[in-house]
């Protein structure tokens, strides 16, 4: 095949570092090994996945981080098909009944904009507001994309949306939106960092809803020279996990990334690029602490063509970096926010639920918890996956935390608990304790893209080019949806085996 063709062409096989075993880097790893480059991956964790685990106990079956991908990114299907794990697809029952708290209740969110003008979710001021927004941003008026664009080189989510659709639609939709998949607020999150797509459409439409439409009808018609169907067919913006959980993506990438390949309990502790004064070859070298023994295994044996970083900067400003014999200083990377998130897993017996909600799961307003309600929102786990639980029971999945409440994603577990069940009292009628609970704390669940992120995605240039052959990677530079990690580890595969190929 070509592909061998490739690698046999640029003479002896590459080898490649990747630091965090996260879905970015077990990407980046398999599509690099794939096309015959030696690969090794070091994840300081016991395990990979990163934010990506599921678990299971008493017939009961849940993720702790990621619960659901899209394929709204092409290379997350793409990888699906290569994986061969299209059969293991599993998509959530009722996924389009969502619902959003209004007055302290549960209110189904409109799928389409019949259901909008019926629904009770928005005033008829909002909803004239959205009808017309076509109209008041055109992109050939003067006033909207142009002079937007010049106005704001960045604008906060809460401004960006209000200027479109008015404050309710930020309050009511925007907000627990940002908050139930990114865990920050439309204040501190920025447009072009946190929804580039949607800045860029803005550009070059003025119009969001129009550009929203206009670019999806010119995406079909290009699908339509492309000859694979299959694709074409399929709703890229389901949700879906798969049948074991979302640990199946997870478990099939480390297999064929392969365990010998796949150094887990390696915390990387600093990276060297060694070169001689007349080669401009050089090669990097890594030095970890492995957990189990206690001592640093120094991978002197071991030189690599090129690294691919994707431990988040927290934790890439605690390695050492040289270049030669000089340390590489790192003062120039600012400091990463990040939000904190609790998971409250909970079941109770099905007669206790006065009100179960058939759908995906509810969020909360910033603003109902003058109602009394602490959550961010709950996941109806076990009304998505019935067989993610004992027939005679429902099973949650509870946020809590985020920048809207960082200080109670810490909390202790029995006031964790209350808060998920006084909540789900609330809003589901629920009843009693719950018959089964779990709790998983993530310190640096999310970076934040603050103001200031440009900041840190300029560093990470200035990193990449300074440092020969170092290319970053993963969530904390391309977006936090699974799909995007994903995208971010094929694409820099992609960069690697480019800079790989003029080196040699
Ligand atoms: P990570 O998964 O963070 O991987 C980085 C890896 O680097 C980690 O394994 C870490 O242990 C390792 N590492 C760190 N330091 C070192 C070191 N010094 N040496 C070696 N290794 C190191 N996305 C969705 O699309 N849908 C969802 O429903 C969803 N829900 C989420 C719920 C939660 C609670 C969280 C936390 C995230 C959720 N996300 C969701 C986001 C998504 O899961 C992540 O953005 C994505 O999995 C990140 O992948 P990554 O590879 O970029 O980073």
């Amino acid at each position: 095949s070509s592909q061998a063709k490739d690698t046999k062409s640029s003479g002896s096989a590459k080898s490649v570092a990747i630091v965090g075993g996260g879905v970015s880097g077990l990407t980046a790893a398999y599509k690099l090994k794939s096309k015959g480059v030696n690969v090794i991956l070091f994840e300081s964790e016991g395990y990979a996945g990163g934010k990506i685990r599921s678990n299971s106990e008493n017939g009961f079956l849940w993720d702790e981080g990621a619960n659901t991908m899209t394929e709204s990114e092409k290379e997350a299907g793409r990888l699906i098909d290569e994986l061969n794990i299209r059969d293991k697809q599993q998509f959530p029952l009722s996924q389009h009944k969502r619902y959003i708290v209004r007055n302290g209740k549960p209110e189904l969110i409109p799928s389409d904009p019949i259901s909008l003008i019926k629904s009770s979710i928005l005033s008829t001021q909002s909803k004239f507001k959205l009808l017309m927004e076509p109209f008041m941003w055109r992109s050939s008026d003067q006033k909207s994309s142009a002079k937007v664009s010049d106005e704001y080189s960045k604008e906060s989510v809460r401004s960006f949306f209000q200027r479109h659709f008015g404050k309710e639609v930020v309050d009511y939709l925007i907000d627990p939106f940002v908050a139930g998949t990114s865990g920050g607020d439309p204040d501190s999150l920025y447009m072009p960092y946190a929804f580039p797509e949607l800045w860029d459409l803005e550009k070059k439409y003025g119009s969001i809803i129009a550009g929203a439409i206009l670019s999806k009808l010119k995406a079909k018609s290009s699908d339509k020279g492309e000859k694979n169907t299959s694709v074409k067919k399929r709703n890229t913006r389901a949700s879906f996990s798969f049948h074991g959980g979302m640990q199946v993506l997870i478990d099939s990438l480390s297999k064929e990334v392969g365990g010998d390949n796949l150094k887990l309990n390696s915390k990387v502790l600093s990276l060297a690029y060694n070169y001689e004064a007349k080669s401009p070859n050089g090669t990097w070298s890594i030095a970890c602490d492995t957990r189990n023994s206690g001592t640093k295994d120094i991978t002197r044996k071991q030189s690599f063509d090129a690294v691919i970083m994707t431990a988040p900067i927290s934790s890439v400003q605690e390695m050492k970096f040289s270049v030669g014999r000089s340390p590489f200083v790192l003062d120039f990377l600012p400091k990463v926010s990040y939000l904190p998130f609790s998971l409250l897993v909970t079941a109770f017996k099905k007669e206790t639920v006065q009100r179960p909600l058939e759908g995906f799961g509810v969020l909360v307003p910033s603003i109902e918890q003058k109602n009394g309600l602490k959550t961010l929102g709950t996941l109806f786990s076990s009304m998505m996956f019935p067989d993610r639980a004992p027939s005679d029971q429902y099973l949650y999945t509870t946020f809590i935390g985020g920048s809207r409440n960082r200080d109670l994603a810490g909390a202790p577990l029995h006031a964790l608990k209350e808060m998920a069940t006084t909540d789900l009292k609330k809003l589901l009628g629920v009843e009693g304790e719950p018959t089964f609970i779990k709790h998983i704390h993530w310190q640096n669940a999310f970076p934040l893209y603050d103001k200031d992120y440009n900041l840190v995605l300029e560093a990470i240039e200035k990193m990449e080019k300074s440092l020969p052959g170092f290319f970053y990677a993963g969530n904390n530079k391309d977006g936090l949806a699974v799909g995007k990690a994903i995208t971010s580890g094929s694409k820099v595969a992609e960069l690697v085996m480019s800079y790989l190929d003029n080196k040699s």
